[in-house]
């Protein structure tokens, strides 16, 4: 027995740098049930390649983050049964990281500055030609140097013609186990920092993918596109593009998806009414 389990560590030992997944919550709100299934999801695939599990607290949006909510995560995700690697990283604490990659675009010509509003975003939309447009793309508006000069606001568009000219090779990706063709244009330009913010959930969480050698991502359907987007920011920079795996959405009784107001399915609430970790696993379809 003793050999067996010596064996089975060593196998373990092995294959660990090959399977590295993460969980990256943003603390905006309690965890629900959805979250469970999502961290579950990556845990139990972790603990099955016997690789690494990752916890990234994705707190980039001060305004919507709270102290509460951060502690909250651990608290659940410690209930649930799930372990970690520490230290955890959290974004809110390497803003210079991601202005780097930033300023790097910028200097390649690779982004452009938009000054538009939301506003002004959805009346452009209603007038398209062919019915709103979802999706912006262009580059830079000719008068980009008042609004500069009058210092209006702006965000950082990823240039995709520019993006798309300046890789060689095809955009080639593992999507849910088969091979894919990346298609970025489902994007848009797609924004890479905010308005006086110098990074945005893409390119933080693409750098931070890369710099903790994720190998695998796995998270919800609700992202299957943005993984398009992020095959070509990996592309651009030079990072390695894990593998994508993405499960479905845990829906409410109203056959709509769980959000962080639906308080009844949060992992707090469901705690306090008695239930169990087990029970949460076998509510979701996880043995
Ligand atoms: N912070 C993102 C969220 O809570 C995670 C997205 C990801 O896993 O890449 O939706």
């Amino acid at each position: 027995m003793a050999a067996l389990a010596w064996r089975v560590q060593v196998l373990c030992t092995n294959a660990m740098a090959d399977f590295v997944t993460r969980f990256a919550p943003s603390p905006t709100g309690r965890l629900h049930l959805g979250h469970a299934f999502s961290a579950l999801t990556a845990f139990d695939a972790a603990r099955a390649a016997c690789g690494r599990f990752l916890l990234r607290i994705e707190d980039l949006d001060a305004g919507r983050c709270r102290p509460e909510f951060d502690a909250a995560i651990f608290e659940d995700l410690a209930w649930l049964g799930i372990d970690w690697e520490t230290p955890v990283r959290r974004q809110s604490e390497h803003m210079g990281a991601y202005a780097r990659v930033l300023d790097d675009l910028i200097a390649r010509g690779l982004v452009y500055r938009d000054f538009r509003t939301r506003r002004e975003l959805a009346d452009e939309s209603q007038q398209a030609p062919h019915g709103p447009a979802e999706v912006v793309r262009g580059g830079p508006a000719p008068d980009e140097a008042e609004r500069l000069a009058a210092r209006q606001p702006f965000a950082w568009r990823l240039w995709l013609d520019r993006a798309l000219d300046a890789i060689d090779g095809p955009l080639a990706f593992d999507c849910d186990g088969v091979r894919t063709h990346a298609e970025p244009h489902r994007l848009g330009d797609a924004i890479l920092a905010r308005k006086d913010f110098p990074t945005s959930y893409h390119l933080a969480s693409v750098h931070d993918d890369a710099l903790q050698g994720v190998t695998h991502v796995i998270r919800g359907e609700d992202l299957r596109e943005a993984a398009h987007l992020h095959v070509l920011l990996q592309k651009l920079m030079g990072w390695p593009t894990p593998a994508y795996r993405h499960h479905a959405l845990i829906v409410g009784a109203d056959g709509k998806r769980l959000a962080k107001r639906d308080r009844a399915a949060t992992l707090h609430a469901l705690r306090e009414t008695g239930e169990t970790a087990d029970a949460v696993r076998r509510r979701l379809g996880l043995t």
